[in-house]
């Protein structure tokens, strides 16, 4: 029998089959949770070549784990990427896809669209390692084209951005950072590689919270870089962590030495065994039972989306609704370029009463549970205005998407007609 792993075999196939074999010791067909912190050298030259980089092998789990490493070739098979690295959570996963980037005095260049937690990580905590971030409009393409500078050394957005079913026009966004000769970093998270594959747009990097539908049933927080492997690390002197001798690693040369590869050994070698950011083999464990299913339950997520977005719009008790996937959005023609299987299953929408009835329409819902996450089987909801967006200006609120008057929900898999009623009854306690 041929190993079912390659790019010849379809979607559905490879997030069952892909980095997984049947356990050399046992012959368990399941991946084994490795639950072990080190692994026994055979000897001293062993040792050596491992920890030269000279034979690929497991250390030390900080840096390397073999369920881990299961999920890294999932996640990079499914991607369509060369190699991929796991993290504790999808906030380490940006951390480690910019480490290699930056220093000191350099930019990124990011659109004013993304999830809340990212425009924190990137407006006041890269400060702290001398890194800026510029956001812009990125359906502005002459801004972002302005906005780039002799110091930027990435370009982020995300494929379908959370809350609003905003979808970025990632072909156009890629030629720009081409142009520019830096790398495009497509957070990937709501849009999975099920309904989109930002590296056939051209990404040179995408970063996951594998928190959300990759393990999708909120159960363990994790991330992820996947690299496409296909940017060239030393065509210009902007990336030297990358292709001139690394101190930190007795000078070693990782373009040079590892070509495509380059990115995934420097996350492994320098990121994880300096930023420590690890995903545990529990973690891995719960996420690789996840991405067995994950077709099936975007599938249901999207048919689930589409047929209560439809619905909500027609409601008098809702004002509007902003899902990409409805004929009405700006960004609907974008579906059918950047995310062909559909626009997600995550949506806001506005009440008629504003904060108020926002309030009561949250505490009415029975099915779905009033959480700061999403990407789950179960229907989320979360009013951003009294939880997540809270500390903002109401100016703020409104550019974020996230006024007074809107709720997000992340729509599970559950029966459609049980949400609708659910929906229904909400909305009326709200109107009363
Ligand atoms: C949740 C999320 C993150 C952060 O991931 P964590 O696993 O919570 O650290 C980043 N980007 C997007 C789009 C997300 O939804």
């Amino acid at each position: 029998m041929t190993d079912p792993q390659g790019p010849d075999y379809g979607f559905d196939t490879l997030q069952i089959h892909a980095g997984a074999r049947p356990d050399p010791a046992t012959g368990a067909r399941q991946t084994p949770i490795y639950q072990t912190t080190a692994y026994v050298f055979r000897d001293a030259d062993h040792a050596a070549a491992l920890f030269n980089l000279q034979e690929v092998g497991f250390i030390y789990s900080r840096l390397t784990n073999p369920t881990v490493a299961v999920l890294q070739e999932r996640i990079a098979t499914l991607e369509g990427g060369v190699g991929a690295v796991c993290c504790s959570s999808g906030h380490a996963a940006q951390i480690m896809a910019l480490f290699p980037l930056m220093s000191p005095g350099k930019n990124i260049v990011a659109s004013t669209r993304l999830y809340g937690g990212t425009v924190t990580q990137f407006s006041h905590t890269i400060k702290r390692f001398g890194w800026e971030c510029t956001f812009v409009d990125f359906d502005d393409l002459d801004a972002v084209k302005a906005a780039i500078n002799d110091d930027t050394r990435a370009v982020f957005c995300e494929a379908i951005a959370n809350p609003g079913g905003y979808i970025t026009d990632l072909d156009a966004i890629s030629k720009i950072s081409d142009a520019a000769g830096v790398p495009l970093i497509v957070d990937n998270t709501s849009a999975t590689p099920y309904l989109c594959r930002p590296i056939e747009h051209g990404a040179t990097l995408v970063v996951h919270s594998t928190t959300k539908y990759l393990t999708g049933n909120g159960t363990v927080t994790g991330g992820c870089v996947v690299d496409s492997g296909k940017f060239d690390w030393s065509a210009n002197d902007k990336f030297p962590s990358l292709s001139e001798p690394e101190p930190a690693y007795h000078g070693l040369k990782f373009h040079e030495t590892f070509g495509p590869l380059a990115f995934t050994f420097h996350g492994i070698a320098i990121g994880l065994r300096d930023l420590g950011m690890t995903m545990n083999p529990q973690a891995a464990h719960y996420t690789l039972m996840g991405t067995e299913t994950l077709s099936l339950r975007m599938e249901r997520h999207v048919e689930n989306a589409e047929t209560v977005a439809q619905w909500l719009e027609k409601d008098p008790r809702v004002d509007y609704v902003t899902y990409a996937g409805l004929k009405s959005s700006p960004y609907n023609k974008r579906v059918k370029k950047i995310c062909p299987k559909g626009a997600g299953g995550l949506f806001t929408f506005a009440i008629k009463g504003g904060y108020e009835a926002c309030v009561k329409f949250v505490n009415a819902l029975e099915i779905f549970s009033h959480v700061a996450n999403l990407g789950d089987t179960r229907s989320l909801v979360i009013h951003s205005a009294s939880t997540t967006h809270r500390q903002l200006s109401a100016e703020q609120q409104e550019a974020a998407g996230a006024g007074p008057g809107v709720v997000r929900i992340s729509i599970g898999t559950e029966n459609a007609d049980d949400l609708i009623a659910d929906l229904d009854q909400a909305l009326s306690k709200a109107a009363s």
